[in-house]
């Protein structure tokens, strides 16, 4: 078979393939199917990383993580969605990489140095971000969750929809206004984020969860939150009061290459898939890849995805020497090419399976769900190409 893919690994990429690789091997086609349709969270998966170290892929190295970056960040995060665990087994660890970068950029240093040395080890999980609410999803500074400050506390009361993994999570971070959006200058300003523990605030019933009855990656949970007068130790406050939004954003663009790096894992997954089973599965006396109705999806998937790849890790080497605008409009390009190219490949795929399309056994319909998933989080594509409409081609702001 000829290889078509262009991007050329750096060194540290290829090692960090090579042993998440490993670790990704011992878990097949079978693991992940039957802990979607079980909607099991993955621990021994989760776990055989941990031990590995690479919940703490991002974290610097003098809090005992790997201290790799982006570049790095990408290579792991598409090679697990590659290996057969696709966009949501990818998921299963990605806001574990990721929940503690606000706790490294901002955090006070006490808290750094007990809490981040846990995480690198896999001991302590920060596997869970909650801002979404009912009223607040793409207009996330809508949030309305309220955290007021009494003597060496915060109490903070609200609704969230959409906090995942907080059954399997140590520790949340939490997206509070401290300052009503009515009230402050701009609405960017106003939140906060807070570490939670998470066991602590449910043993005394300040937070109460309801499972959402999703259709896809079954592997996560997703739930709806209710926090009712939780008590938050003010020192859990994450960098500056008012300053959460500012401390959210930093860091999201890189984030989201990671999140198209996962997409395009997952698309090639399901293109290797389609093709395996199109050489296979013989109709009138021959193999249905021969038909150009079978092949030609299949080969254009191929090609975009292939253009969504070369684009996000080029984008992903370069992060260090953009402007901010410039690595969102990379970042956004990436996450809508990948989500759009996974989509029709995932599509093409099950096309390609007939009535064994939507066989759990043969997988393709668990990739076509995330695939399409991919389309809506962690941002969607309209919002994806409102801000390329803005940034980039100089049109009026749509909201
Ligand atoms: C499985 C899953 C897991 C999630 N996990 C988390 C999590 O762990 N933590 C968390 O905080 N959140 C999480 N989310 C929430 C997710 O980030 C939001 O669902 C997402 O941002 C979209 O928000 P919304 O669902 O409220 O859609 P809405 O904001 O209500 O949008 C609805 C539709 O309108 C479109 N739209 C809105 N405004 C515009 C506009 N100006 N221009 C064009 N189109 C527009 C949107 O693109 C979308 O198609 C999760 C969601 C899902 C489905």
């Amino acid at each position: 078979m000829v290889r078509s893919d262009t991007v050329e690994l750096t060194e540290r990429q290829r090692r960090v393939r090579e042993a998440v690789g490993d670790v990704c091997a011992e878990f097949d086609a079978a693991y992940w199917r039957e802990h979607d349709a079980d909607e099991a969270y993955p621990h021994e998966f989760v776990n055989a990383l941990a031990e590995e170290g690479w919940l703490g892929v991002l974290l610097p190295e003098e809090y005992g993580g790997k201290g790799y970056g982006t570049e790095e960040a990408v290579a792991m995060m598409y090679e697990i969605a590659r290996s057969g665990a696709g966009f949501s087994g990818a998921q299963t660890v990605h806001a574990a990489v990721y929940n503690s970068a606000p706790l490294v950029a901002y955090g006070d240093e006490e808290l750094k140095s007990d809490l981040l040395p846990r995480v690198a080890s896999g001991d302590a999980w920060i596997q869970c971000f909650s801002l979404t609410e009912p009223k607040a999803g793409s207009e996330s500074t809508a949030i309305t969750t309220r955290a007021v400050r009494e003597g060496d506390e915060y109490v903070i009361d609200g609704e969230k929809l959409w906090t995942s993994r907080i059954d399997v999570s140590d520790y949340l971070v939490l997206a509070a206004r401290t300052t009503p959006r009515e009230e402050a200058e701009r609405k960017t300003d106003g939140v906060s984020l807070f570490l939670v523990d998470i066991d602590r605030g449910r043993e005394a019933g300040w937070i109460e969860l309801e499972e959402i009855d999703k259709t896809a990656s079954g592997v996560v949970s997703s739930f709806r939150v209710t926090y009712d007068g939780l008590r938050v130790p003010a020192d859990r406050l994450i960098g500056v009061e008012d300053e959460g939004f500012y401390q959210v954003l930093d860091g999201l663009n890189e984030e989201r290459l990671v999140i198209a790096a996962e997409t395009v894992g997952l698309g090639e997954l399901a293109v290797e898939t389609g093709a395996d089973y199109a050489n296979e599965r013989e109709v009138f006396d021959r193999p249905i890849g021969q038909n150009q109705a079978i092949q030609h999806p299949l080969s254009a998937s191929h090609a975009r995805l292939q253009a969504a790849k070369q684009y996000t890790f080029a984008a992903a080497g370069r992060t260090g020497d953009g402007d901010r605008k410039a690595v969102g409009a990379w970042a956004n390009t990436a996450k809508y090419l990948a989500a759009e190219a996974a989509f029709e490949a995932a599509d093409a795929a099950v096309q390609a399976h007939g009535g064994r399309g939507v066989d759990r056994e043969y997988d393709v319909e668990r990739y076509l769900r995330e695939a399409r998933l991919t389309r809506l989080v962690p941002v969607t594509q309209e919002l994806a190409l409102n801000y390329l409409g803005e940034n980039v081609l100089d049109l009026p702001r749509s909201y």
